[in-house]
Protein backbone atom coordinates (compact mmCIF):
# COMPACT_ATOMS: atom_id res chain seq x y z
CA UNK A 1 0.00 0.00 0.00
CA UNK A 2 1.20 3.52 -0.81
CA UNK A 3 0.52 5.48 1.97
CA UNK A 4 -1.02 8.97 1.51
CA UNK A 5 1.68 10.04 3.97
CA UNK A 6 4.38 9.17 2.02
CA UNK A 7 5.81 12.12 2.10
CA UNK A 8 5.92 12.84 5.01
CA UNK A 9 7.20 9.56 5.98
CA UNK A 10 9.66 10.56 2.92
CA UNK A 11 11.41 13.52 4.90
CA UNK A 12 11.57 12.23 8.13
CA UNK A 13 13.31 8.78 6.39
CA UNK A 14 15.85 11.18 5.01
CA UNK A 15 17.10 12.05 8.12
CA UNK A 16 18.35 8.42 9.15
CA UNK A 17 18.12 5.44 7.24
CA UNK A 18 14.85 3.83 7.33
CA UNK A 19 16.00 0.46 8.83
CA UNK A 20 16.76 2.23 11.46
CA UNK A 21 14.35 4.44 12.20
CA UNK A 22 11.65 1.34 11.65
CA UNK A 23 13.54 -0.08 14.93
CA UNK A 24 13.54 2.73 17.10
CA UNK A 25 9.82 4.36 16.65
CA UNK A 26 8.32 3.75 19.07
CA UNK A 27 4.63 4.95 20.36
CA UNK A 28 3.90 6.12 23.60
CA UNK A 29 0.12 7.36 23.46
CA UNK A 30 -0.40 10.90 24.84
CA UNK A 31 -3.99 9.61 26.18
CA UNK A 32 -5.15 7.15 24.07
CA UNK A 33 -5.43 3.75 24.80
CA UNK A 34 -5.71 0.43 22.62
CA UNK A 35 -8.37 -1.40 23.47
CA UNK A 36 -7.78 -5.31 24.81
CA UNK A 37 -8.50 -7.39 21.93
CA UNK A 38 -12.35 -7.50 21.65
CA UNK A 39 -13.47 -11.21 23.17
CA UNK A 40 -15.75 -11.33 20.39
CA UNK A 41 -15.78 -12.45 17.02
CA UNK A 42 -15.56 -8.75 14.85
CA UNK A 43 -12.34 -8.14 15.90
CA UNK A 44 -11.33 -10.72 13.62
CA UNK A 45 -12.71 -8.43 10.60
CA UNK A 46 -11.03 -5.44 11.60
CA UNK A 47 -8.05 -6.04 9.11
CA UNK A 48 -10.46 -7.21 6.50
CA UNK A 49 -11.94 -3.89 6.74
CA UNK A 50 -9.11 -1.86 7.36
CA UNK A 51 -7.69 -3.27 3.94
CA UNK A 52 -11.00 -2.05 2.15
CA UNK A 53 -10.42 1.36 3.27
CA UNK A 54 -6.62 1.36 2.40
CA UNK A 55 -7.85 0.31 -1.11
CA UNK A 56 -10.33 3.02 -1.03
CA UNK A 57 -7.18 5.85 -0.45
CA UNK A 58 -7.55 5.72 3.08
CA UNK A 59 -4.53 5.88 5.50
CA UNK A 60 -5.14 3.48 8.20
CA UNK A 61 -2.47 3.86 10.66
CA UNK A 62 0.98 1.53 10.23
CA UNK A 63 3.50 3.43 10.15
CA UNK A 64 4.29 3.81 14.21
CA UNK A 65 4.79 0.41 15.63
CA UNK A 66 4.01 -0.54 19.54
CA UNK A 67 7.10 -1.83 21.88
CA UNK A 68 6.89 -4.99 20.53
CA UNK A 69 7.27 -3.67 16.91
CA UNK A 70 3.97 -4.50 15.64
CA UNK A 71 2.10 -1.19 13.70
CA UNK A 72 -0.61 0.24 15.11
CA UNK A 73 -3.62 0.88 12.90
CA UNK A 74 -6.83 3.18 13.47
CA UNK A 75 -8.24 -0.10 14.49
CA UNK A 76 -9.90 -1.17 17.95
CA UNK A 77 -8.25 2.16 19.15
CA UNK A 78 -10.36 4.28 22.01
CA UNK A 79 -10.82 5.48 25.59
CA UNK A 80 -13.72 4.34 27.47
CA UNK A 81 -16.05 7.32 25.88
CA UNK A 82 -15.03 6.93 22.94
CA UNK A 83 -13.38 3.97 20.71
CA UNK A 84 -13.54 3.12 17.19
CA UNK A 85 -13.37 -0.72 15.49
CA UNK A 86 -11.56 0.43 12.15
CA UNK A 87 -11.01 4.34 10.84
CA UNK A 88 -8.85 5.57 8.26
CA UNK A 89 -8.22 9.41 7.26
CA UNK A 90 -6.94 11.08 3.46
CA UNK A 91 -6.22 14.17 2.72
CA UNK A 92 -8.72 16.01 0.72
CA UNK A 93 -7.53 19.67 0.47
CA UNK A 94 -5.78 21.60 -2.27
CA UNK A 95 -2.33 22.28 -2.31
CA UNK A 96 -2.99 25.66 -0.47
CA UNK A 97 -4.61 24.41 2.36
CA UNK A 98 -5.05 21.22 3.87
CA UNK A 99 -7.90 19.27 4.54
CA UNK A 100 -9.01 16.03 5.74
CA UNK A 101 -11.50 13.28 5.04
CA UNK A 102 -11.88 10.95 8.17
CA UNK A 103 -14.16 7.62 7.93
CA UNK A 104 -15.06 5.35 10.76
CA UNK A 105 -16.54 2.04 10.68
CA UNK A 106 -18.65 0.06 12.96
CA UNK A 107 -18.45 -3.51 13.02
CA UNK A 108 -21.12 -6.25 13.63
CA UNK A 109 -20.58 -10.08 13.39
CA UNK A 110 -24.43 -10.69 13.86
CA UNK A 111 -26.63 -12.75 12.23
CA UNK A 112 -29.09 -9.90 11.15
CA UNK A 113 -27.96 -5.89 11.76
CA UNK A 114 -31.01 -3.96 14.13
CA UNK A 115 -31.70 -0.48 13.82
CA UNK A 116 -29.41 0.14 16.87
CA UNK A 117 -26.49 -0.99 14.76
CA UNK A 118 -26.80 1.72 12.00
CA UNK A 119 -27.71 4.68 14.86
CA UNK A 120 -24.44 3.46 16.47
CA UNK A 121 -22.44 3.73 13.45
CA UNK A 122 -24.01 7.21 12.46
CA UNK A 123 -22.94 8.37 15.88
CA UNK A 124 -19.59 8.79 14.71
CA UNK A 125 -21.06 11.44 12.00
CA UNK A 126 -20.27 13.79 14.89
CA UNK A 127 -16.21 12.72 14.26
CA UNK A 128 -15.81 11.41 10.70
CA UNK A 129 -17.04 12.77 7.39
CA UNK A 130 -18.17 9.19 6.51
CA UNK A 131 -19.43 6.57 8.75
CA UNK A 132 -19.70 2.79 8.01
CA UNK A 133 -21.08 -0.07 9.55
CA UNK A 134 -19.79 -3.11 8.31
CA UNK A 135 -21.45 -6.69 9.12
CA UNK A 136 -20.98 -10.22 8.47
CA UNK A 137 -25.30 -10.94 8.67
CA UNK A 138 -27.92 -10.25 6.20
CA UNK A 139 -28.80 -6.77 5.03
CA UNK A 140 -32.41 -6.82 3.95
CA UNK A 141 -34.29 -4.00 1.79
CA UNK A 142 -35.36 -2.19 5.32
CA UNK A 143 -31.84 -1.81 6.34
CA UNK A 144 -30.84 -0.57 2.92
CA UNK A 145 -33.60 2.49 4.18
CA UNK A 146 -32.74 2.98 7.37
CA UNK A 147 -29.02 3.59 6.71
CA UNK A 148 -29.79 5.79 3.88
CA UNK A 149 -32.02 7.87 5.71
CA UNK A 150 -29.33 7.99 8.53
CA UNK A 151 -26.67 8.30 5.92
CA UNK A 152 -24.90 5.14 6.95
CA UNK A 153 -22.62 3.24 4.33
CA UNK A 154 -23.42 -0.63 4.42
CA UNK A 155 -20.40 -2.88 4.27
CA UNK A 156 -21.20 -6.46 3.42
CA UNK A 157 -18.36 -8.41 4.88
CA UNK A 158 -18.34 -12.09 2.72
CA UNK A 159 -15.66 -14.85 2.79
CA UNK A 160 -12.89 -12.14 3.91
CA UNK A 161 -14.47 -9.57 1.09
CA UNK A 162 -16.00 -6.10 1.59
CA UNK A 163 -19.15 -5.36 -0.92
CA UNK A 164 -20.24 -1.28 -0.44
CA UNK A 165 -23.97 -2.19 -0.19
CA UNK A 166 -25.11 0.97 0.37
CA UNK A 167 -22.84 4.91 0.10
CA UNK A 168 -22.54 6.59 3.26
CA UNK A 169 -23.43 10.58 2.77
CA UNK A 170 -20.92 13.01 3.60
CA UNK A 171 -21.05 14.70 6.64
CA UNK A 172 -19.57 17.83 8.21
CA UNK A 173 -18.77 16.91 11.76
CA UNK A 174 -18.10 19.48 14.48
CA UNK A 175 -14.12 20.62 13.86
CA UNK A 176 -13.56 20.49 17.78
CA UNK A 177 -15.11 17.09 18.67
CA UNK A 178 -13.02 15.77 14.91
CA UNK A 179 -9.92 16.86 16.76
CA UNK A 180 -10.85 15.29 19.71
CA UNK A 181 -11.72 11.60 17.91
CA UNK A 182 -8.20 12.54 15.68
CA UNK A 183 -6.48 12.38 18.88
CA UNK A 184 -8.01 9.04 19.69
CA UNK A 185 -6.02 7.63 16.57
CA UNK A 186 -2.51 9.96 17.54
CA UNK A 187 -3.12 12.15 15.00
CA UNK A 188 -3.36 16.21 15.62
CA UNK A 189 -3.81 19.55 13.33
CA UNK A 190 -0.80 21.81 13.31
CA UNK A 191 -1.97 25.15 14.48
CA UNK A 192 0.29 26.82 12.99
CA UNK A 193 0.61 25.45 9.27
CA UNK A 194 -2.69 23.53 9.30
CA UNK A 195 -1.61 20.72 8.67
CA UNK A 196 -2.85 17.40 10.14
CA UNK A 197 -0.10 14.67 11.13
CA UNK A 198 0.30 11.67 13.65
CA UNK A 199 2.06 12.79 17.22
CA UNK A 200 4.68 9.82 17.77
CA UNK A 201 8.11 9.96 19.70
CA UNK A 202 11.02 7.97 18.55
CA UNK A 203 11.82 5.45 21.48
CA UNK A 204 15.68 6.04 22.30
CA UNK A 205 15.76 9.65 21.36
CA UNK A 206 14.48 12.72 22.36
CA UNK A 207 12.90 12.95 19.19
CA UNK A 208 9.04 14.28 18.65
CA UNK A 209 6.81 14.55 15.62
CA UNK A 210 4.97 17.11 17.82
CA UNK A 211 5.63 20.05 20.25
CA UNK A 212 2.57 20.12 23.04
CA UNK A 213 1.35 23.61 24.14
CA UNK A 214 -1.05 24.40 26.60
CA UNK A 215 -3.00 27.14 26.69
CA UNK A 216 -6.66 28.16 28.28
CA UNK A 217 -10.36 28.11 27.92
CA UNK A 218 -9.93 32.34 28.47
CA UNK A 219 -13.37 32.94 28.55
CA UNK A 220 -14.27 30.65 30.90
CA UNK A 221 -11.81 31.34 32.96
CA UNK A 222 -12.06 34.95 32.78
CA UNK A 223 -15.84 34.24 33.99
CA UNK A 224 -15.15 31.53 36.89
CA UNK A 225 -12.00 32.93 37.74
CA UNK A 226 -11.46 36.47 37.12
CA UNK A 227 -8.48 37.11 39.38
CA UNK A 228 -6.70 34.22 37.42
CA UNK A 229 -3.96 35.49 35.07
CA UNK A 230 -4.12 32.75 32.63
CA UNK A 231 -1.07 34.24 30.75
CA UNK A 232 1.11 33.56 34.03
CA UNK A 233 2.52 29.59 33.93
CA UNK A 234 2.02 29.73 37.35
CA UNK A 235 -1.16 30.84 37.87
CA UNK A 236 -2.50 28.98 34.78
CA UNK A 237 -1.53 25.59 36.95
CA UNK A 238 -4.08 26.34 39.45
CA UNK A 239 -6.90 25.49 36.49
CA UNK A 240 -8.43 22.65 36.86
CA UNK A 241 -8.60 20.36 33.57
CA UNK A 242 -11.60 21.18 31.74
CA UNK A 243 -10.07 24.97 31.61
CA UNK A 244 -7.14 23.76 29.28
CA UNK A 245 -6.34 23.50 25.68
CA UNK A 246 -3.84 21.81 24.78
CA UNK A 247 -1.86 22.02 20.87
CA UNK A 248 0.15 20.36 18.76
CA UNK A 249 2.75 21.69 16.67
CA UNK A 250 4.15 20.13 13.71
CA UNK A 251 8.05 19.27 13.78
CA UNK A 252 8.33 21.14 10.47
CA UNK A 253 6.98 24.42 12.04
CA UNK A 254 9.37 23.85 14.99
CA UNK A 255 12.16 23.56 13.08
CA UNK A 256 11.38 26.68 10.84
CA UNK A 257 10.30 28.77 13.39
CA UNK A 258 11.22 27.58 16.45
CA UNK A 259 14.66 25.41 16.39
CA UNK A 260 15.70 26.46 19.58
CA UNK A 261 12.99 24.62 21.43
CA UNK A 262 13.31 21.54 19.80
CA UNK A 263 14.06 18.87 22.49
CA UNK A 264 12.42 20.79 25.02
CA UNK A 265 8.79 19.85 24.80
CA UNK A 266 8.49 17.89 27.93
CA UNK A 267 9.05 21.21 29.73
CA UNK A 268 6.14 22.79 27.93
CA UNK A 269 3.42 19.80 27.78
CA UNK A 270 3.47 19.80 31.62
CA UNK A 271 2.76 23.67 32.34
ZN1 LIG B 1 2.95 22.99 11.26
Amino acid sequence: MISPFGAVSNQARARESADYRKSQIRIRSKDSVERWESSMGEAKYYPVVRAWLEREGYYCGGFIENPKGKPIYYQNKGTKRLRIDVAGIRNVGTSLMDEIEVAAVEVRDVDSIQFRDIQDASAYSQYAHKCYLATTGIIDKQDKEEANFLGVGLLKIQSQKIKEVVSPRLNIPNHARMLHFLNVLDVSQCPLCGCFFETYRVGSRDYRSFYAIRRTKYFNAAHDYPKLDVFEKGERKELPGNYKIRRYLCRSCMEEFFPQKIGKEANAADS
